[in-house]
């Protein structure tokens, strides 16, 4: 695909919007999705950006820079990563560990998975990667879904819990405790693919790129000296929520209004609490992380989300140059 030429537009990001109402319980509950809208304001002549962008990652990515090359190098590093990481795709090193239990690998999925179990320490076990039978009891990974009888999910939750994934670092070895694992790096692979995209393109001398891969972005450097402006916006209403300026830090967001299934009036989402194997009801709707890295604001963001607003704050806390924005559920009587 070409480089094109941009001088002045404006981009919804996230092209979500949503407002819905429906009932919960006794309550009526109003949720109001957030999106972001990123506006390139390049005044005149010879402030000039390039635009490029393909479906990938399971999503849209989009590679804003003034430098021609970056889109290219971005879209490459993708394809090397996913291709590893992926486990839709039946030679990654992911597709292989889950069938086999066992496997020696790359750099970079020992560094994922290592990430992830931290990750998993640091939030009680809210963020657990072994949801992947979770995510195919209920039908999320073939998007076909389902919602489970009580002894299937009490039967599946016996495959998770990340202290049963071995690490052999010496010997680049991944190993599954029990048989039937699986991991699903769907919370944290775009935000570390973003930052290896960032990586090649600093070893190319790029100073300024904006990536954005379906609402997890990164902000590389500036935009013709000043900061890349992204607006948060609250769609149910007409205005934006916050106007963010942002250098050189990444902004993910997580929320359980894209990817759902609605069953008898209730609706199940694709973000579970690895305690319950239900879908995580944290009274959050939507979880926009600041970071100064995309991995850490995509893996905070997912987990904030399972934690609730309380729990998810104290976690930031323990993070130096992170802020998190939650949106909490508002109930109505
Ligand atoms: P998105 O992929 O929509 O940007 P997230 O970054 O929050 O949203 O990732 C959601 C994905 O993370 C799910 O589709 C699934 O692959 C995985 N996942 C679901 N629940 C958990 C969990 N508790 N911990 C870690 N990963 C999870
Ligand atoms: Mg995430």
């Amino acid at each position: 695909m070409k480089n094109t030429l941009i001088q002045d537009f404006r981009l919804q990001a996230s092209g979500f919007r949503l407002q819905a109402k429906f009932k919960r319980a006794a309550c009526s509950v109003q949720r109001a999705a957030i999106c972001f809208a990123m506006l390139f304001l390049s005044s005149c002549q010879a402030q000039e950006l390039y635009r490029d962008n393909r479906v990938t990652m399971g999503t849209f990515v989009e590679v804003t820079s003034p430098d021609k090359r970056a889109a290219g190098i971005v879209f490459a590093e993708i394809k090397r990563v996913e291709d590893l990481l992926s486990k839709y795709k039946p030679d990654s090193e992911v597709a292989k560990l889950n069938t086999m239990g066992k496997l020696e690998v790359s750099p970079d999925t020992l560094y994922i998975i290592k990430k992830a179990k931290e990750f998993w320490v640091l939030t009680d076990g809210a963020f657990d990667i072994t949801v992947g039978p979770l995510m195919d009891l209920w039908g999320f990974t073939e998007k076909r879904y389902y919602l489970p009888k009580e002894e299937e999910i009490k039967d599946t939750l016996n495959l998770i819990g990340s202290d049963k994934i071995i690490l052999n670092e010496g010997e680049n070895v991944v190993k599954f405790r029990t048989f039937g694992i699986k991991i699903d790096l769907g919370a944290i692979a775009k935000g570390y693919t973003i930052d290896c995209a960032v990586k090649r393109l600093k070893e190319k001398n790029i100073k300024s790129c904006l990536i954005n891969a379906g609402g997890d972005i990164y902000c590389l450097g500036d935009n013709f000296g000043k900061p890349w402006s992204i607006a948060v916006q609250d769609p149910g209403g007409k205005d934006f929520l916050d106007y963010l300026k942002l250098k050189d830090k990444a902004i993910a967001t997580s929320g359980d209004y894209e990817q759902y299934f609605i069953k008898d009036n209730k609706r199940y989402a694709h973000i579970f609490n690895p305690q319950t194997g239900y879908p995580a009801e944290s009274g959050v709707v939507s979880v926009t992380v600041i970071a100064p890295d995309a991995l850490t604001a995509d893996a905070l963001a997912t987990s904030i989300f399972v934690l609730g607003k309380e729990k998810g704050e104290a976690l930031v806390k323990k993070f130096p140059d992170v802020e998190v924005k939650v949106i909490e559920t508002q109930m109505k009587n």
